[in-house]
């Protein structure tokens, strides 16, 4: 697929994504959040769910996590520009609860699968235990394996925290730096 259609279909998903009314979610959202970033794009950055702020402006990670990822970026060396960023769910659960299994298996069929496929990344962040469950079956704690690697289908899957554990958990800070650093050496070896 050539990058123009990749793009072309990326939009029509967008638009697709900001009416979409196929799981409950859609009747308490302000905006839907599809993702954003370039297309295709050699890393993938994959959240849980639209916060508050999100949800006002129909952006994924503009609130206080954003704050921290855009930092945690800049630790990588990489910018906002060079990456595509969007969460599991595109429309927020009410009092940001955790998304339910229905919501979650209804947004990866209808659209997450579908960004994946057209953003064709290298490399894929999983921000958090939803993001490392959904992508990867894997349900171990990330104190003991962030920054880990696992291959899967020809892509590299690099497991970290979801920044907003930061807010409760101080101390998670210095080990999702650590898994920048880590994100800053697969980047270099894979555009090298
Ligand atoms: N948390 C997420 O997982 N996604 C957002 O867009 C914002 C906060």
């Amino acid at each position: 697929m050539t990058k123009a259609e990749r793009q072309k279909r990326m939009s029509e998903m967008d638009a697709g994504i900001r009416v979409c009314v196929k799981c409950p979610l859609h009747a308490s959202r302000t905006h839907a959040v599809p993702g954003e970033g370039p297309v295709p794009a050699e890393v993938f950055f994959l959240g849980e769910a639209p916060g508050g702020k999100e949800d006002q402006l129909g952006r994924p990670f503009v609130g206080p996590s954003g704050r921290l990822l855009n930092a945690l970026l800049e630790t990588a060396g990489l910018s906002r520009q060079e990456v595509y960023i969007t969460s599991c769910v595109k429309c927020r659960p009410p009092n940001n609860r955790t998304p339910h299994t229905n919501e979650l298996d209804t947004c990866q069929a209808a659209w997450l699968s579908r960004q994946l496929e057209l953003v064709h990344p290298s490399l894929v962040v999983l921000l958090g235990k939803i993001a490392m469950q959904r992508m990867l079956q894997d349900n171990r704690s990330l104190r003991q394996i962030h920054g880990q690697t696992i291959e899967r289908d020809g892509r590299l899957y690099l497991l970290t925290y979801h920044p907003a554990v930061a807010f409760r958990v101080p101390e998670t800070r210095a080990g999702m730096e650590e898994d920048m650093a880590v994100l800053k050496e697969l980047v270099a070896k894979a555009t090298a």
